[in-house]
């Protein structure tokens, strides 16, 4: 079932919005070469408590998880598309590092991801960067009253495409409120002018993944959490929370 949103929870949801923004702002700050994953969950969970904020991600478990999420990020690093769980792993000189948080406030959610480099860019990394962003850009874009899902899919899978990326098939956006992830689902290819149709109070989570290799399969790693490019290329993760209003897309976890 799909839940429309009072403005006054719009409101609610741009804080639990902040939220996210400043956690993922500290996160790209205390990344940098030898950090380790774990502490980069830590300095997420600094700025959830500080701000009162739960987690949507601690603890969850979805039905294909073999166990529950044990951090409130997810670090996903070079050939990992998403859902990677912080370890000890230390990040070193050339990695490209996905992530993605969750926050919840006053009962509503927001969540987003970035994607960086560390130290020094590989060839590629930039642009791979570069096109997620521009497919999250035209997802955005395509967020507007009377249009529907199947135009944000087909302009996020446009871009994906044109720049000669994957997209894991089975992964995409995601209405999100209350809970974190609701209906309707968001793929991230479509045809325009199919699926559900958007109306102000709508409320979305939009989130290319591309894989550079060009190929939509990815494998899972033994945690039963992480997805990898089966080709070994590398992969870029970039989402914002966005509402669909009558004055055109608010992004909701915007700093
Ligand atoms: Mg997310
Ligand atoms: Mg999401």
């Amino acid at each position: 079932m799909v839940e429309i949103k009072t403005d006054a929870a719009l409101d609610a949801m741009r804080e639990a919005g902040r939220v996210v923004a400043r956690a993922l702002a500290a996160v790209r700050e205390a990344a940098g070469v030898g950090v380790s994953l774990r502490e980069l969950d830590e300095a997420a969970r600094t700025v959830l408590a500080e701000a009162g904020a739960g987690s949507p991600f601690l603890g969850y478990r979805p039905s294909f998880a073999p166990a529950a999420f044990p951090a409130v990020i997810c670090t996903s690093v070079n050939d990992a598309v998403s859902h990677g769980i912080p370890t000890g792993y230390r990040l070193r000189d050339g990695d490209l590092v996905s992530i993605d948080c969750g926050a919840r406030l006053d009962g509503w959610t927001g969540d987003a991801a970035i994607t960086f480099t560390v130290g020094t860019p590989r060839p590629g990394d930039l642009d791979l960067i570069d096109a997620t962003r521009q497919a999250l850009d035209a997802g955005i874009a395509a967020a507007r009253v009377g249009s529907r899902i199947g135009d944000i899919s087909h302009a996020v899978g446009t871009v994906a495409r044109r720049a000669g990326c994957g997209m894991p098939a089975d992964f995409g956006g995601h209405g999100i409120g209350r809970r974190m992830h609701e209906d309707p689902h968001v793929p991230n290819r479509g045809r325009p002018g199919r699926g559900f149709p958007l109306r102000h109070g709508l409320v979305l989570a939009i989130e290319p993944m591309l894989m550079a290799g060009g190929k939509d399969t990815y494998r899972t790693d033994a945690d039963g959490w992480t997805l990898r490019t089966t080709d070994g290329s590398r992969a870029a993760h970039i989402e914002h929370t966005v509402a669909i209003t009558d004055q055109g897309p608010r992004i909701l976890t915007l700093p």
